[in-house]
């Protein structure tokens, strides 16, 4: 018998947990009478009383099992929490809002049985119900990425997937700090199936990204998993040289020919603070890399559990 470990992430989740319980065993009783099901629910930090709804279903039902972290770590971290726990042959990630929505989870399931594929991910083909401003930017992200990582990123990719426990185990493998999953889903390789389905809105609640907190989301994909904002750098100062170069060529020849008025004064000013621009760009760039350096050689814990079903 086949074991599926559900694993969910949860923020402030409160209203949407009792619901995603109802849709999951739904599915569960309608789709899977032959499997042995485990939810594995992780309360990352959260402010409400998503922890006291967790741990009533727990009573009820000993498939329930949770992880609740001693504050907010995010949903890298608690997606990697629930693999580390999770005991199943088959392994899925879910969010609790039901914007994964549980139903497709047969078919998914179908395809890894019988196709010859080790994970069935998911995303969506349509960006309904979100502000346009931002899906503008991220489709520029994804155009950007893509430019300047290896590794390719799905545009709408979902965390939402199925795999097998080889795919889970290398993904548990990568014991980074700046943990980017889009990237390191695909990094881990193997042979991927994508369904596609409509964007869902979520049950209850609302969402935990800002727009800013998805630009600094995006700056962290790109840090993780390309190294080409440091050429670039390197690019235009070398052009910056060269350009520099030319102009005193131009200069020598002038003096040389016509004398030395003194003028160029605001000409040099805007000089001054064109190439320090860039100087203190391309020093943020290295920062950028130096301080993800500096958290991953200090290798502190992904996440800290205050408690489990165990106790
Ligand atoms: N989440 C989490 N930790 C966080 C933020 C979000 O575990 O710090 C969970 C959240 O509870 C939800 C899932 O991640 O189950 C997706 O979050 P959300 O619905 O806000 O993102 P969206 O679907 O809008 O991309
Ligand atoms: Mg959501």
């Amino acid at each position: 018998m086949d074991k599926i470990s559900v694993i969910v992430s949860c923020y402030n989740e409160q209203e949407s947990i009792p619901l995603f319980y109802q849709e999951i065993e739904r599915v569960r009783k309608q789709d899977f009478p032959n499997e042995e099901f485990e939810y594995i629910f992780v309360n990352d930090g959260s402010k409400d009383d998503t922890l006291k709804e967790i741990k009533e279903l727990h009573k009820k039902d000993d498939k329930v099992k949770f992880i609740s972290f001693s504050r907010n770590f995010g949903k890298e971290a608690a997606m990697l929490a629930g693999l580390d726990k999770a005991s199943g042959d088959y392994i899925t990630l879910m969010d609790a809002d039901l914007q994964d929505p549980p139903r497709l989870l047969k078919q998914m399931y179908d395809i890894i049985k019988n196709e010859d594929y080790d994970c069935v991910a998911t995303r969506r083909v349509t960006r309904k119900g979100e502000p346009p401003i931002r899906s503008f930017f991220a489709r520029l992200f994804y155009k950007l990425i893509n430019k300047m990582s290896d590794i390719e990123m799905v545009d709408g990719a979902r965390d939402y997937r199925l795999m097998k426990r080889q795919v889970a185990n290398s993904i548990i493998s990568m014991r980074e700090y700046n943990r980017y999953s889009k990237g390191i889903f695909t990094f881990v390789g193997f042979k991927t199936k994508w369904l596609e389905y409509e964007n869902v809105k979520r049950v209850a609640g609302e969402t935990k990204w800002s727009f800013w907190k998805l630009v600094k989301y995006a700056i962290e994909g790109i840090t993780a998993f390309s190294t080409v904002p440091l050429i670039m750098s390197s690019i235009i100062g070398l052009l910056f040289c060269l350009i520099a170069f030319l102009l005193i060529l131009v200069i020598i020849f002038k003096t040389l020919v016509y004398g030395d008025p003194t003028s160029g004064w605001p000409s040099l000013v805007c000089i001054i603070f064109l190439v320090s621009g860039v100087q203190l760009f391309s020093l943020g760039i290295i920062g950028q890399y130096l301080s993800k350096t500096y958290l991953e050689v200090k290798h502190r814990p992904i996440y800290i559990i205050k408690e489990t079903e165990k106790e």
